[in-house]
């Protein structure tokens, strides 16, 4: 678990490559200064760690790109007080990204290995002030709504109406929209309690979003 100066010079090149991408957010810009993200990969991949590449992770998951994640966080307009709930906990990158911007984060893993794997180096990196749930996204928390923002960071077939209804009025959820390889980035705000407003922000690819637990085999 080491950080040092090669891995912030790396880190302040990548910062250089999503401005040039349109990332223009200072308070977004210095979490990824911030915030490690050769810890969050196999140590296989760490020396790419600050290249704009999403990475395979544990539980045939992955780590987002981070320009997805940076654009992902900009359309969810944190001003630093939110109540945000991120469905798809994966490596535990983005939900880091959100807490450093001062929301307070819940986020759910449907799969069980990598949930208490990301468990254990959120606390190790001073973030375990994020609450970190085992469960199905699909439900959402509801022992914890509403929430002002919902990120969703895996492929939606479709919004579910329990996350719709978790959401407080003047709430913005974030959701990569579609089935197959290639989703739409939508941003949904809650109008009314019926009403809802949609704007579409281009084509993403995310791994999907999948009902259910995977409970990890005891051996
Ligand atoms: N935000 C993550 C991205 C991880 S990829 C990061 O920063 O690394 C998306 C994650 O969504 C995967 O870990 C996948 O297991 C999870 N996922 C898929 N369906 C889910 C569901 N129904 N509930 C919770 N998590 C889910």
């Amino acid at each position: 678990m080491k950080d040092s100066y090669i891995h912030q010079g790396l880190r302040s090149k990548l910062i250089t490559t999503l401005r040039s991408k349109g990332i223009k957010d200072e308070r977004i810009l210095s979490a990824f200064m911030h915030i490690p993200r050769h810890l969050f990969l196999d140590s296989a991949f760490a020396k790419w760690a600050y290249t704009d590449v999403a990475f395979p992770i544990d539980s045939d998951q992955t780590i987002s790109q981070p320009y997805t994640v940076a654009v992902q966080t900009s359309l969810l307009k944190i001003k630093g007080v939110e109540k945000v709930l991120e469905i798809g906990t994966g490596s535990g990158f983005q939900a880091c990204v959100l807490s450093y911007l001062g929301a307070k984060v819940y986020t759910i893993e449907r799969q069980e290995k990598l949930f208490h794997k990301t468990v254990r180096l959120l606390d190790k990196l001073g973030f375990g002030r994020i609450r970190t749930l085992l469960g199905d996204g699909y439900k959402g928390a509801p022992r914890f709504a509403p929430f002002d923002r919902i990120l969703i960071t895996c492929g939606a077939p479709f919004v579910p109406q329990d996350l719709l209804d978790q959401l407080k009025i003047g709430g913005i959820m974030v959701v990569p929209l579609g089935e197959g390889d290639v989703q739409r980035m939508i941003r949904i705000t809650k109008v009314s309690p019926t009403k809802f407003e949609q704007e579409d922000f281009g084509a993403f690819k995310f791994v999907p979003f999948l009902e259910g637990v995977n409970r990890s085999k005891k051996i």
